[in-house]
């Protein structure tokens, strides 16, 4: 059927449509209410239930949160219990860990106000708090295209049709997708989101910005032996197993329940194509202070996200006529802290603000401009810029020179100065592999089933489900051009990014063939961002498809 065929959509108007329920979504919808209980707000979110695609680490600054819901920590069904008690900092070598004193951190890395918990929990809890507001939210159902109206102004988004078999006939199940219009969009997608991509080419909103930069985050989740937790522990590391011009490191964060969330975030500018890194996290729990923890314990659950590391001077423009990017769509991490869940509440609460102002004096569907001046002198622009030279200097200098850098610039700033001006992240992370002959392989160690594992077993964990008979949510614009380069030049690196073992080359009689497991997709969108040619473009499938994370 063409799509002049098809069945038209039916269309519902709201006030406000928002794209992804995470923290800056929810934070928008609650803040509207807060501010115009009338206002008709929706919120549509391609996982199963509220939470189920939220993956973080996370110590979250419950800056945020204060802004939002004041009363949070008098709220018994808040699930963040957990204050940070003791933080630590280590450097790692192969065989041992030298603790870094806090005192050398500047107090704008202090964590002792923060607490741990699952963010994807937080969000379950936010979006209880919305809709006792009155704002209606529809999980399972990705929005899949932007609408326009005849001036070019964002107007809304449609839902994805259901029921497409994988060969793009209609199944007995089809329906079509729903228009959901609204005086402005909020697009709150988070890292990589699919149509906040098109409306950065759409609105040029890259124009004047560095290019967005990303990590690939891989996180467990373990209940460990009770008299190996320290509630309130949090230790990050950099160093081993990663090579001097591999940026990233480690989490392992301590919390209720004898609970520990241990993750790896390797920076998606490297440039080794045979570097894995869920290889690489694997490796990293077996070091001696790292296994010692875990054994004993039991692992849980297991999930991957891209998080965006370009800070301050890659955050694109923000608005266009219609609406807004907020939280990290527009990518607001504090990549030396790791945290970016107050700035996506904090965006969303700023949008808010001014979107209810803009519906106020009877506007709608223009550009909200008083956003994008706002947000460089709002706490989330003073959150960033005092950080912004630490990812370039780590980039430009190597881990051990660039960590010592970035914390002396970040010392100048406290003063309120900087001897980097603000250092350029120069290119996107796809252009920086190397190819293939440049390197040698990097043996893969034998999972042991109790320490380490495979990533099927892994995402197993994941509960991710997606229906089989739908079309390949993964879009390789050139096949030809995935064998010659991604394969011949690369050797196939696709195969290693994906934390959840999507892509193989099946050497065959005629040549490699790539295959595409789209159903074990955990939605990282690290293959959306690392693609050395940006080949693959990753779209959302059926709405609810995609991993079924409880607590990440
Ligand atoms: C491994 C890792 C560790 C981290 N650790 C920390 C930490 O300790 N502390 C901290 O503060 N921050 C941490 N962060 C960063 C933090 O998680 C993010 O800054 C934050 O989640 C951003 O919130 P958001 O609402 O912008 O996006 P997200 O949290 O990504 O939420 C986006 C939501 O939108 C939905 N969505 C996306 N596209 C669509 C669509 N087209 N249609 C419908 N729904 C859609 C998604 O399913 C998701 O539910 C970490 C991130 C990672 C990856
Ligand atoms: S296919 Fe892409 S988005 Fe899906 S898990 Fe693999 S790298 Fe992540």
């Amino acid at each position: 059927m063409s799509s002049e065929e098809l069945p038209p959509r039916e269309s519902m108007e709201f006030d406000v449509v928002i794209v992804g329920a995470g923290p800056s979504g929810l934070a928008a919808a609650i803040r509207l209410k807060q501010l115009n209980a009338d206002l008709n707000i929706v919120v549509v979110e391609k996982g199963s239930e509220v939470g189920a695609h939220i993956l973080s680490g996370a110590v979250i600054d419950p800056a945020g949160l204060d802004k939002l819901v004041p009363d949070w920590r008098e709220d018994a069904d808040c699930p963040l219990k957990t204050q940070v008690a003791t933080d630590k900092f280590y450097w790692m070598t192969k065989s041992g860990a030298i603790s870094l004193p806090t005192f050398m951190m500047p107090p704008l890395m202090n964590n002792h106000h923060c607490y741990i918990g699952s963010l994807g929990r937080v969000c379950r809890w936010l979006a209880g708090k919305a809709e006792a507001l009155g704002v209606e939210i529809y999980p399972g159902f990705a929005a899949a295209e932007v609408l326009y109206d005849d001036k070019g102004a964002v107007r809304g988004i449609a839902t994805g049709d259901m029921g497409i078999a994988k060969d793009g006939s209609h199944k007995a199940s089809y329906t079509r997708g729903m228009e959901l219009c609204g005086k402005y969009t909020l697009f709150a997608e988070g890292a990589r989101g699919s149509l906040t991509k098109q409306l950065i080419a759409k609105f040029a909103l890259d124009a004047k910005s560095e290019p967005p930069k990303f990590g690939i985050g891989l996180k467990e989740v373990w209940q460990i032996d009770p008299a190996k937790h320290q509630k309130g522990l949090i230790q990050h590391s950099f160093g081993w197993p990663l090579n001097n011009s591999t940026g990233g490191g480690s989490f392992l964060y301590h919390y209720d329940d004898n609970m520990v969330a241990v993750g790896f975030v390797v920076h998606l500018n490297y440039n080794d194509p045979y570097l894995s890194p869920f290889d690489e996290f694997q490796r990293f729990k077996t070091h001696p202070s790292i296994r010692t923890v875990f054994e004993g314990g039991k692992r849980l659950a297991y999930g991957a996200r891209a998080i965006t590391e370009g800070g301050y001077q890659s955050v694109p423009r923000l608005t266009f006529a219609g609406g807004a990017l907020i939280g990290c769509a527009a990518g607001f991490v504090n990549v030396p802290r790791i945290k970016g869940v107050h700035n996506a509440m904090g965006t969303g609460m700023l949008a808010a603000e001014h979107v209810a102002v803009a519906i106020g004096a009877d506007r709608a569907n223009d550009e909200l401009v008083d956003y994008e001046n706002a947000w460089r002198s709002s706490a989330v622009g003073k959150d960033l810029y005092p950080v912004r030279n630490v990812k370039p200097l780590w980039s430009k200098f190597g881990t051990v020179v660039g960590v010592v850098l970035g914390g002396f610039d970040m010392w100048c700033n406290t003063l309120g100065f900087s001897l980097f001006g603000t250092q350029s992240h120069a290119k996107a992370d796809r252009k920086t592999l190397d190819a293939a002959k440049a390197h040698a392989a990097i043996p893969a160690e034998k999972p042991d089933g109790k320490l380490t594992f495979d990533r099927l077993s892994s995402v197993f964990l994941s509960n991710t489900n997606h229906e089989e008979d739908q079309p390949v949510h993964l879009k390789v614009t050139d096949m030809n051009l995935q064998k010659t380069s991604e394969h011949d030049v690369f050797a196939g690196p696709s195969n290693r990014y994906c934390p959840a073992g999507v892509y193989e080359w099946v050497e065959e009689a005629s040549g490699p063939r790539y295959v595409i497991n789209a159903q074990n997709c955990v939605h990282c969108k690290t293959c959306d961002v690392k693609d050395p040619n940006g080949n693959i473009t990753w779209v959302p499938p059926e709405g609810g498809g995609g991993p079924n994370y409880e607590a990440m």
